[in-house]
């Protein structure tokens, strides 16, 4: 099935401004609270919140194989398990809906009344329901520059890394959607010339820029997933923010991994963005050298060209923007993770979420952490009321935004934007 949604020349008959990151060719899916309080699964178009349980009972999706309640549902993972050729028939769908020519939805008052909502209506919620979520660490100018700053500039990487997409389980539970605060967190830390630990808040706070794709159910178990089929298994992106304390990483990780300094908290865009939808910015990844062993191994372009930013705002102050990478940089594709991932058997499910690795770009302007751009503390950020950062502070608010762009059509992810209040105090004492 031809993916029609694509088409740079086609055009709404919502407004939508022009720089929006929701055009009608991006058609995203997300879950909304209402302004009725039902909570419904919608896409969105410019500002336009639109509520596809609705649309689906208005008759809009005949012909289309859907149970009755697929997007009457609090998360996407059922939508999400029925497959590439249901999502691409949806979407084609909701294409044709609102398509300027198109009279059907456009000239009925009382459904419009019933589908849209204002951006200003609805609270989004998490997309799906994350049963497993995996990290990987797959820029190589990410794990060159720790590489540098903690062991040995001449072999910063270690030496499984040009071979191995590495990854770590990670912990589903702290995963939250754009808007909700974080806390910043207690642990053990070792401070610096001492030989016993502290215990305390964390004070080295920082983001990890990354995205992250969502899997349908891919395999049984014991079953690897080829990887030239990969991309088939995933369904889209998000912005991921992977919070992490530094202070707690350092002291804790050996020999087995991040644990408390990375699970307090990582925050989502609401919106999956397809794989689909992001084709038409299909690029090649690097070059592989040496090269990846068979079952890895790639031909054409498996990257995609996503500008990535983050700001950092001061509370009550305007932003600054501390970096601008691109998802073109990684090294491992989402191809390569995931077949990686289920070389062994490991079974993949509907909803799981496995994000990139902090994606840093080759210059120090756009580094994905303030640990690499702060390096280690040593060249404070400077922001524009005058302070600087070498790590986030209490009340700041950091947002990630990615988008797309080539001379016929942007479209992107909105952001993923949160804060960072100070240690949590219990309001009732115990
Ligand atoms: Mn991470």
């Amino acid at each position: 099935m031809p993916i029609k949604t694509n088409d740079p020349a086609r055009k709404t008959w919502l407004d939508v401004a022009p720089n929006s990151d929701f055009p009608i060719q991006n058609i995203p899916f997300g879950v909304f609270l209402t302004r009725d309080d039902i909570v419904t699964i919608g896409t969105r178009i410019g500002d336009y919140a639109i509520d596809l349980g609705a649309l689906h009972q208005l008759g809009y999706f005949e012909g289309i194989p859907l149970t009755d309640d697929i997007f009457l549902q609090d998360t996407l993972n059922d939508f999400i398990s029925d497959g590439k050729k249901t999502w691409r028939a949806v979407r084609n769908r909701i294409s044709e809906i609102f398509k300027k020519d198109n009279p059907a939805l456009q000239d009925n008052e009382e459904h419009k009344k019933i589908v849209l909502f204002t951006m200003d209506e609805i609270e989004m919620q998490l997309p799906v329901h994350i049963g497993d979520y995996t990290d990987f660490y797959s820029s190589k100018e990410h794990a060159t520059n720790i590489g540098t700053m903690f062991r040995d500039p001449k072999n910063a990487l270690m030496p499984n890394w040009l071979h191995i997409p590495v990854g770590y389980h990670g912990r589903s539970s702290t995963i939250v959607p754009s808007g909700t605060p974080v806390y910043r967190p207690m642990g053990q830390t070792l401070p610096a010339n001492e030989k016993k630990p502290i215990f305390g808040p964390s004070k080295l706070v920082d983001f990890e820029l990354e995205t992250a794709f969502i899997t349908t159910d891919a395999n049984v178990l014991g079953e690897p997933i080829a990887v030239s089929e990969a991309e088939d298994y995933i369904f889209g992106m998000v912005l991921f923010n992977d919070w992490s304390a530094r202070d707690i990483q350092k002291w804790e990780y050996v020999p087995l991994g991040p644990f408390l300094a990375k699970n307090f908290a990582s925050s989502i865009s609401p919106w999956i963005v397809t794989l689909d939808a992001l084709e038409p910015f299909r690029v090649p990844s690097p070059a592989q050298d040496p090269q990846p062993l068979p079952y890895l191994l790639q031909n054409g372009d498996h990257s995609f060209d996503i500008h990535l930013e983050v700001d950092l705002a001061p509370e009550g102050e305007a932003p600054t923007t501390v970096t601008r990478s691109n998802f073109k940089y990684m090294y491992w594709t989402m191809a390569q993770q995931l077949s990686h991932h289920t070389v062994n058997g490991c079974k993949v499910n509907s909803g799981d979420m496995m994000g990139s690795g902090t994606i840093s770009g080759p210059t120090p302007d756009s580094y994905g952490s303030m640990l690499e751009l702060a390096w280690q503390g040593t060249k404070p950020v400077p922001l524009n009321n005058g302070e600087t950062r070498t790590s986030i502070q209490d009340n700041d608010t950091v947002t990630i935004r990615g988008y797309c762009k080539n001379d016929q059509i942007r479209l992107g992810f909105g952001d993923v934007t949160s804060k960072l209040l100070p240690v949590y105090k219990s309001k009732t004492k115990r």
